[in-house]
């Protein structure tokens, strides 16, 4: 593995959200931040959104930061909850802009269900509590709602309220279908992206579920995975790597960071990518020069 300061180790961190999606600081303010901790080649990959892009281009831009255009689409495919990333996109683009729309219009009716579920157990006025959490009308997620609910006092931190309340089984979790894993990666294809299985070390999927996730998304046109993201260990660093390098898909590289201190996973200050895989920049005009090896 390379190690930071190395001319090899290129600074890129391409996964991160803003007040557009579920994270705090709005995509000037998270530019920023990047450009402050080292980043070198950064992307705002929202939830199903993207009117944040112009933002954080224009601010990287104007600190000389390299960007290019993200997102982060929810999938539903076999009963898991899948997210499909896209980088290098044109966000300007139109069919894009209608996939995403469409994927983040069951939102408001799924979180009005969750707040009558969360009445129900005692924690009131659970809609109105997120609500003010909320950056942008149009995308109200659980997390919204684990802040108000740590806010309240009723756990100590976001990770108790996903377990106690926001994942399946438990009392705030509500089902929903979110985009089919062909039609997200087609959509990030045809605005000129790279589609990326996004942590996949997260779903709770055995070896020959996530062989066939993998396959089914090459299939669709699917070519990089996250190796180092905040969501994996170490371990998983390894293990993705591997994966990568058996299915030939390019690496990605990105911390998830959606608050200050909220999650430990600071925008930029992941290990770098293993010295075996191939990132997913490495096939980018303008970075080819920067490849890590
Ligand atoms: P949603 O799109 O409304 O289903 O919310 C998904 C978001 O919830 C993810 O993008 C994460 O930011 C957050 N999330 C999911 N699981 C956890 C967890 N165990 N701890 C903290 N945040 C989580
Ligand atoms: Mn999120
Ligand atoms: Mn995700
Ligand atoms: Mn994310």
């Amino acid at each position: 593995m390379t190690q930071p300061g190395d001319p090899w180790c290129f600074n890129a961190d391409l996964h991160c959200h803003s007040s557009m999606s579920d994270g705090v600081l709005a995509p000037a303010v998270l530019v920023e931040r990047a450009a402050a901790q080292g980043v070198e080649l950064f992307s705002l990959t929202d939830h199903d959104e993207l009117c944040g892009q112009q933002q954080a281009a224009d601010a990287a831009r104007a600190l000389g930061l390299d960007y290019v255009g993200g997102v982060e689409v929810s999938v539903s495919w076999g009963g898991e909850t899948i997210h499909v990333v896209g980088l290098r996109i044109n966000w300007n683009d139109a069919p894009l802009l209608e996939g995403l729309a469409r994927t983040r219009s069951g939102r408001d009716g799924r979180a009005r269900e969750m707040a009558a579920q969360l009445e129900k157990v005692g924690i009131p006025d659970a809609w109105e509590g997120a609500l003010r959490h909320v950056g942008n009308p149009a995308l109200i997620s659980r997390t919204h709602f684990a802040r108000h609910i740590v806010e309240r006092g009723i756990c100590d931190d976001i990770s108790e309220v996903f377990r106690k309340y926001m994942v399946e089984g438990r009392p705030g979790y509500v089902e929903h279908r979110w985009a089919a894993l062909a039609d997200a990666v087609g959509w990030i294809r045809g605005a000129g992206g790279v589609a990326v299985l996004a942590h996949p070390g997260r779903y709770r999927l055995g070896d020959t579920a996530l062989w066939a996730l993998i396959n089914e998304f090459r299939e669709a046109g699917g070519s990089a995975i996250e190796v180092v993201c905040g969501s994996h260990s170490r371990d998983q660093f390894r293990r993705f790597a591997s994966v990568a390098v058996e299915f030939g898909l390019l690496a990605s590289r990105g911390s998830d960071f959606h608050a200050p201190g909220e999650r430990h996973n600071e925008i930029g200050q992941l290990p770098p990518l293993p010295d075996s895989v191939v990132p997913v920049w490495s096939e980018w005009p303008e970075f080819r020069g920067r490849a890590q090896a």
